[in-house]
């Protein structure tokens, strides 16, 4: 599963071929894509595609090229647009002193416009920046947006990297990730946690290898989760699962079923999710936040079974290295259980292990590793 978390698909470069791009999109595994107004007349346009095709939703708002054309009435039709359900952001917004298309001075007031206006409709933002990493960043810190947002296409040094994700921003990666000479990028993005990681085309722009320099389109985004894997040295599965989860979460768009996870793929592992108790209460523990890891929900309805286990290991496909006992709680609370579906594993030659928190023995009250 794929989102291509920022295209602009109402550009005339799409006008000959749209149903065959949106088909190719499919085809790729995209769940989403998320369409992005750059001024007033391709706001409404995307508005229009979300109405129009289930998968698209829109974001609206000025790019800071169009910062000069901005009147009162430009903000009245983004509240309006921003009415419509399949509305999730305002953007794209921000500063781009490369071309100076519109003055500094303008770009900065609307960019603090539009995130005023994105506080005031409770939605995230969508945050282009080139060339105004310092001017960018102390108007995001005067003007935190309240409801998160997203560094599109990231092109930062690392300080600005770090000032964004500490200040909750999610950090989007698109096609110049493949691109031969971007080491420097490469390295950054690598740093940056999976959960806040957003992939993009920025479609027609900014087509990946082995598309660069043709028009691009929302396929292509595998071709930039390929790269985002290897960086975080995590599988395709893995990246697009985590990606398309920061994607829901950021712009609140709602999840198909996703059901409990007794046993959930990372890598080549396969992990085993026996309970959701713990011996310990530890203050940093992941789970007080979210039982999400990786994408996958490790919520409990119940604790399964040996035989819902077994049961869950052999409906699974894949080829792993390895089985793991490591749930969102401390498996060996489920001594028993570990001990009965590790010896079936272990007939049929899996390699076994258990991420423990190390009180097996208190727990039991004697020494459990014989
Ligand atoms: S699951 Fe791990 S981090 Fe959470 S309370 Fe238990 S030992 Fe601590």
């Amino acid at each position: 599963m794929l989102v291509d978390s920022h295209a602009h698909l109402e550009m005339p470069q799409f006008a000959d071929d749209l149903e065959q791009v949106i088909q190719r999109a499919k085809a790729a595994g995209l769940s989403h894509i998320i369409n992005i107004g750059t001024d007033e007349e391709s706001s409404v346009k995307s508005v229009e595609l979300a109405t129009q095709y289930g998968l698209i939703y829109a974001v609206v708002g000025i790019h800071p090229h169009e910062a000069r054309l901005v009147s009162a009435a430009t903000y009245d039709c983004l509240r309006k647009l921003a009415a419509h359900p399949k509305v999730v952001a305002l953007g794209e917004m921000g500063l781009d002193y490369h071309y100076m298309h519109s003055s500094a001075v303008i770009q900065q007031e609307v960019f603090k416009q539009q995130l005023r206006l994105a506080d005031e409709l409770e939605l995230p933002v969508v945050i282009h920046q080139r060339e105004a990493e310092a001017d960018a960043l102390n108007i995001l810190k005067e003007h935190p947006p309240a409801y998160g947002g997203v560094m599109h296409c990231f092109s930062g040094d690392e300080a600005m990297l770090n000032e964004c994700l500490n200040m909750g921003l999610y950090i989007s990666v698109a096609g110049p990730v493949s691109f031969k000479k971007a080491h420097c990028l490469r390295q950054l993005i690598a740093q940056v946690p999976a959960d806040m990681l957003l992939l993009e085309t920025d479609a027609p722009y900014l087509a990946p290898v082995p598309y660069r320099g043709k028009r691009n389109e929302p396929a292509y985004v595998k071709h930039t989760a390929q790269v985002v894997a290897e960086l975080k040295g995590l599988s395709l599965d893995d990246i697009g699962r985590i990606t398309s989860l920061n994607v829901r979460n950021l712009f609140g768009i709602p999840a198909g079923e996703e059901q409990s996870r007794v046993v959930y793929p990372i890598r080549r592992s396969l992990y085993v999710n026996l309970t959701n108790r713990c011996s310990n209460d530890c203050s940093f523990c992941a789970r007080n936040k979210s039982y999400y890891v990786k994408g996958h929900n490790l919520s409990l309805e119940h604790e399964p079974t040996t035989d819902e286990v077994l049961e869950a290991i052999t409906n699974q496909s894949g080829d792993y290295e390895e089985i793991v006992f490591c749930g969102f709680g401390e498996p060996l609370l489920r001594l028993d259980t570990i001990i009965e579906v590790a010896k079936q594993l272990k007939f049929q030659g899996l390699k076994i292990r258990i991420n423990t928190n190390g009180q097996g023995n208190i727990i039991h009250k004697h020494n459990i590793l014989p």
